[in-house]
């Protein structure tokens, strides 16, 4: 399957909207429905499951493409996509039959919290969700600090658990309409505000079988996290070509060092985008996490010089209110890069383990 090019009816949306996404939560619960009806969640989704076939590869291509136009909208897509990713790799087929049909058509949102997760397993953190077991399952107690694609229409959000008896850490699944699950508000975020990031608190509430991602997380994430990753280094890759592409058209004809810059950083970012999805096509980085975790550092470092490169094509008018504002959004967006769970301050330090 070659990559999907978006509709011009999706580019042009998002394209005339960027702005609004990433100022404004005033179209966060248009996101998933738009990006649902050009049919970008089902990409990578085996086609006996419904989807239109394809693999991983093609999904952080699809996220890429729509990074080029809106981060907010991109980071959306992830979300639904790698909450779609964690039923197609669960064993709890129930939970799949039931849910990733409504996820495809973006009748409901599927959100990821497993920042806390990650950090879990790289001893940062500890669970801030136990699960305490009860007649007929579990019983869910904590808070998430983040988590995008709560759609105030409803969501499915995924979640790591403590289990209070000892047993191993769990990933479950809960749904907006469970009794005792407390979205907040949106945050107050300085970008990505069409996101529909909040905190959400779990009191007591009650899960049982049919919710279990799986039992044990640290059997499970390993092997999802190459698709966790490679569909997030899609928010860079579209990001860095938006960037290098809006830097190409200012700097113009004039040869010079600006222009071999960015013509230099582009053939880089394609260098290491081919690498990345060969590393997640042939399944590497499952059992080798470093050479990507470096991808992905690489590709942060790469957006952070492809919005420079903007700037200093574009000169003092990047800097004037009511400008360019393609670029200031773009600067915005790009801080996102290296804050977004594993974080380049998370992955530097799982490289240096590594390393020792
Ligand atoms: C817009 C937005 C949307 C988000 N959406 C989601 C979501 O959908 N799901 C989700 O799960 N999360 C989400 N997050 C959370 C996000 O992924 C966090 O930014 C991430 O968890 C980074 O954690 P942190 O703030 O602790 O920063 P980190 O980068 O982990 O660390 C920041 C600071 O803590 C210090 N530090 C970190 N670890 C250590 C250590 N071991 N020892 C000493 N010092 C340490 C560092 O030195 C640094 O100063 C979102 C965040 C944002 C901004």
């Amino acid at each position: 399957m070659t990559a999907p090019l978006l509709s011009p009816e999706l580019a042009a949306w998002l394209h005339d909207h960027a702005e609004e996404l990433d100022a404004t939560p005033a179209l966060a619960e248009q996101v998933v429905p738009q990006l649902a009806a050009a049919g970008l969640f089902a990409i990578g989704v085996p086609q006996d499951q419904g989807g239109s076939g394809g693999t991983v590869v093609d999904a952080i291509d699809a996220i890429a493409a729509v990074a080029e136009h809106s981060v907010t909208s991109a980071f959306v897509f992830w979300g639904q996509r790698t909450f779609i990713e964690y039923i197609l790799q669960s064993p709890n087929a129930a939970l799949r039959d039931k849910w990733l049909a409504p996820l495809m058509r973006g009748e409901y949102a599927g959100a990821t919290g497993l920042s806390n997760a990650m950090k879990f397993l790289s001893g940062i953190e500890s669970l801030q969700i136990t699960a305490t077991a009860v007649d007929d399952g579990w019983r869910l107690d904590g808070s998430l600090a983040w988590i995008t694609n709560l759609r105030k229409a409803g969501f499915i959000a995924a979640a790591a658990v403590n289990q209070a008896d000892g047993g191993p850490p769990a990933i479950v699944a809960f749904t907006s309409e469970a009794a005792g699950v407390v979205r907040s508000g949106d945050l107050d975020l300085i970008a990505l505000r069409g996101s529909n990031t909040a905190a959400v608190k779990l009191n007591g509430v009650a899960i049982d079988a049919a919710d279990l991602i799986h039992a044990n997380a640290r059997e499970y994430l390993p092997p999802v996290r190459p698709a966790f990753l490679g569909m997030q280094c899609g928010l860079s890759i579209g990001l860095a070509r938006a960037s290098l592409r809006a830097a190409q058209t200012l700097a113009g004809n004039l040869r010079g060092p600006l222009t071999e810059r960015i013509e230099a950083l582009r053939a880089t970012l394609e260098n290491t985008v081919d690498e990345l999805k060969a590393g997640v096509a042939d399944g590497r980085f499952k059992t080798a996490a470093a050479p990507m975790f470096k991808l992905r550092i690489a590709l942060a470092d790469i957006v952070q010089q492809a919005v420079q490169l903007e700037l200093q094509a574009s000169g003092g008018k990047a800097y004037l209110q009511g400008g360019d504002q393609h670029f200031a959004r773009r600067w915005r967006e790009s801080a996102f890069i290296p804050i977004v769970t594993p974080s380049l301050t998370q992955l530097q330090m799982e490289l240096q383990k590594h390393a020792a």
